[in-house]
């Protein structure tokens, strides 16, 4: 009897001891986790489709969707950024390990600096239409965003069902302007369907983000490009953090023949607060050749003389139109800021 409780007790505590190596080996695997094994771990490849607070909707190769937590100190995680995550034993999925991002957009917060809204994005499309009211510095201040991030861009004319003699020939020239600089143009309408395969054409297999004034018709776009099936819906979050309520949440859109398209209302007025006076010229990349051109090395372009840029309109070699606003915007950047 004695004996066998003690070879029960021994079988305990060999029981014991190898469940408590066990569990060292969990926990060592689990630290090492935090540290992300990417090899050894059973992870699978995603994208971040929308973020809402401490959770993300992600997607896995195959489209399917999943609400997953964030392990933490995983540091900023948006959408559009590639990410590795795996089940774990409570069944929930934990994003685990962000790839590194081939680009961002980022906006000025009041309190937080600057943040990062979307990664990876390969071509930005700014929307712009006769309703409401066009505005080409509006379009240029975008432009310059979009240079400064070093990202493609192309602008889509939206609406251009309700275009009337003075607006198509406005339009015209707008779109002449700016294809001399060197962006693609569209002429849409989501109304009528109109180029909207063309522009698909596009997007196609890109990493795309729609940017431009709430009204353009941004979210029209998405559906007229998408039967609403290949829509994935995600829900706008609101961030109520340091008092400020901010919508935060953009949501992308897988395209039926690969690439994506991102909808972001946090990026869709992106502002140029956070740069500088001497970086504005490079947001122009039609003007930037000129600068060599002017008589004084630090020409600040408003009125000096001997400044390339007018003699440069009366050549007919740049827009007036593009000059007045980088005047315009220059002067609306305060001064160091
Ligand atoms: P968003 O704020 O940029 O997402 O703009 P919406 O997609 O919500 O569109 C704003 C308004 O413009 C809506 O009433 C749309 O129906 C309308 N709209 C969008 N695209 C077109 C278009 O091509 N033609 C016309 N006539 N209206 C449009
Ligand atoms: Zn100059």
């Amino acid at each position: 009897m004695a004996a066998k409780r003690q070879k029960l007790t021994q079988q305990q505590k060999s029981r014991i001891a190898a469940n408590q190596q066990k569990r060292l080996a969990k926990k060592a695997k689990a630290a090492q986790n935090t540290e992300v094994d990417l090899n050894e771990l059973n992870l699978q490849p995603g994208i971040v489709i929308s973020r809402f607070g401490e959770q993300v909707d992600i997607a896995n190769l195959n489209g399917q969707i999943f609400r997953a937590f964030l392990r933490q100190n995983l540091g900023s995680c948006v959408s559009g950024d590639r990410i590795r995550f795996h089940e774990n034993e409570a069944g929930d999925m934990v994003v685990a390990a962000i790839e590194p991002r081939t680009s961002e957009l980022n906006r000025p917060t009041p309190h937080a600096g600057i943040k990062t809204i979307v990664a990876n994005v390969d071509q930005i499309l700014v929307v712009v239409a006769p309703f409401p009211d066009y505005s080409s510095i509006v379009l240029d201040r975008y432009l310059v965003a979009c240079e400064l991030a070093h990202i493609p861009t192309a602008i889509v004319f939206n609406k251009v069902d309700l275009y009337n003699p003075q607006t198509e020939a406005l339009f015209q020239e707008q779109k002449s302007i700016y294809q001399s600089i060197g962006y693609p143009t569209y002429e849409v309408s989501c109304e009528s369907g109109k180029n909207i395969q063309q522009l698909m054409g596009a997007l196609t297999q890109k990493e795309n983000i729609l940017v431009g004034l709430s009204g353009v018709g941004k979210s029209s776009l998405i559906n007229a490009l998408m039967p609403k099936t290949e829509a994935v819906v995600g829900a706008v979050s609101e961030n109520s953090r340091l008092g400020t309520h901010t919508t935060t949440a953009s949501t992308l859109y897988f395209l039926p023949d690969g690439g994506h398209i991102i909808d972001s209302p946090g990026i869709r007025e992106f502002g140029l607060s956070h740069i500088e006076k001497e970086e504005l010229i490079a947001g122009f990349i039609d003007l930037t050749p000129l600068v060599v051109d002017c008589k004084f090395r630090n020409c600040s372009h408003l009125n000096e003389p001997g400044c390339s840029f007018d003699h440069a309109v009366k050549l007919g070699k740049v827009s007036q139109q593009r000059v007045q606003n980088f005047r315009k915007i220059f002067t609306s950047i305060s001064g160091g800021n």
